[in-house]
């Protein structure tokens, strides 16, 4: 082109007003309680329950939808087998010897930064609705949304909880009530797949079990694994029971994201479902049917998909094979909807690892990911971190390892796969062990319960607390 030409052109581009900055996308952040990456259909390839159980298969259609059109991440790790520890880890970008919220009824520090504080102060709306008093606005991860609705009601044993359908009309309620001037960034936390597995409506039991009014509680069937007399009937029962819960959960969140697309506000958007992490049910291994105790896959390995729409529109059908960590989830989120301020806490943007799985080529290597276990509560130290006798593991790349010490078992090597199975590689399994030594070696000191005791008896009584 001639100079003349291209100063004219040069010239004329300048003279054009610069085009609005792109709307930003809603952002959704969808977390199940207690969901297995296996209580998912499209995790059909993670499968860690025992194949000779027979019975129904998961059967998630809100899930795999989201999964076909996005990125879904095979080996998703939770920081801890906890609710309210896990759900800070994806608020704060950090695992628990960084955010230092040991287990349940532990108030989040009050300096730690917030992804919904990030998100608000770059001009979000921030909503939330939770479905269990686990995580009540007086735990501390209300900071930063404008609306955080914790109004659960439903007296379940030592909690409060609600049932999904309630949380996606409370959902749903204070999405009318956004700003229409404002991206919206809605949190949505459904408690169901937690014991006991009595949410679902009968209708939708009886396609799982064929006496949808038996029992939804696991208790009996600890005892039963403990005395060696479960019954494959028993566990095939109540697999499929905790699967009903899930697809219950899956409906409602169906529920909501139609709700959502009927306003408007998927148009351009960025979708996250994830739980906090998992269950045993009759794992070997595990202590059975629950989850506190143990640091296994079955107990931390959970569902992660990042679903964009329109001009946030992922690589549909991205799986990513490479272990990722809960506490990147916020960083990612941050990336994607193009908030400047950097990553959130410790967490890295996962954007290179689909990327890199979309066009074929070899996944970035990943930093490992730390878990650990939040009981048996006495046995904790008085003068150490909280957590450090219970059950650990760390995951990198194809290799878990873990160890007990109060049960003074120590490491033992598994293959990152479905059923984690045991392998032999004594490089590797020393290269984990020191890894796990390190990041146990620069745990916090012990936290006391950050309440007084008359508060915190208050709360028991109430159902906050465990
Ligand atoms: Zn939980």
């Amino acid at each position: 082109m001639p100079l003349a030409a291209a100063l004219l052109l040069l010239l004329s581009c300048s003279r054009v007003p610069a085009a609005p900055d792109p709307a930003p996308p809603t952002v959704v952040l969808l977390s199940w309680d207690t969901t297995r990456a296996d209580a998912l259909s499209c995790y059909a390839d993670q499968r860690h329950w025992r194949p000779e159980v027979t019975g129904p298969d998961a059967r998630t259609p809100t899930a795999d939808a989201l999964a076909r059109g996005g990125v879904r991440f095979a080996w998703a790790l939770a920081h801890a087998p906890t609710t309210l520890s896990s759900h800070t880890s994806v608020m704060s970008g950090r695992d628990p010897h960084g955010h230092r919220v040991p287990r349940n009824g532990f108030p989040v520090p009050a300096d730690l930064p917030l992804l919904a504080e990030r998100l608000s102060a770059a001009g979000w709306d921030s909503l939330a609705v939770v479905g269990a008093s686990t995580l009540s606005a007086d735990m501390g991860l209300g900071r930063g949304f404008r609306v955080y609705d914790d109004q659960v009601r439903t007296r379940v044993r030592h909690r409060f909880e609600e049932r999904a359908d309630v949380v996606t009309d409370r959902a749903l309620a204070l999405v009318d009530q956004r700003r229409q001037d404002r991206p919206l960034f809605l949190f949505v936390h459904y408690f169901d797949p937690h014991s006991p597995w009595d949410s679902a409506p009968a209708e939708l039991r009886a396609t799982f079990l064929d006496d949808p009014a038996g029992t939804t509680d696991p208790g009996p069937l600890v005892e039963a694994v403990r005395a060696g007399t479960l019954t494959d009937e028993q566990s095939r029962r109540a697999r499929a029971a905790y699967l009903a819960e899930v697809t219950w959960t899956d409906q409602q969140a169906g529920r909501l994201l139609d709700g959502l697309r009927s306003r408007g506000l998927l148009d351009d958007a960025l979708v996250v479902l994830l739980a906090d992490h998992g269950e045993a049910l009759d794992d070997p291994g595990l202590a059975p049917y629950g989850h506190p105790l143990d640091a296994d896959l079955p107990a931390i390995h959970v569902p992660l998909i990042l679903h964009g729409t329109g001009r946030f529109a992922l690589p549909a059908g991205t799986v990513v094979d490479s272990p990722v960590r809960l506490l990147d989830v916020g960083s990612t989120v941050l990336s994607a909807a193009g908030l400047p301020g950097g990553p959130l806490g410790e967490g890295q943007d996962l954007a290179p690892l689909w990327r890199a799985a979309a066009a074929g080529q070899p996944p970035p290597a990943t930093p490992p990911s730390f878990a650990e276990a939040t009981k048996p509560i006495p046995l904790q130290r008085a003068d150490a971190w909280n957590n450090l006798p219970f059950d650990r593991s760390v995951a990198h790349g194809e290799h878990f390892l873990t160890a007990t010490p109060w049960e003074g078992l120590g490491p033992r090597l598994y293959r990152l796969g479905a059923g984690q199975p045991a392998v032999e590689d004594p490089a590797a399994a020393a290269a984990l062990t020191a890894a796990l030594a390190a990041w146990d070696a620069a745990a916090p000191g012990h936290r006391e319960e950050g309440m007084s005791r008359e508060t915190e008896e208050g709360l028991r009584a109430l159902g906050y607390v465990e």
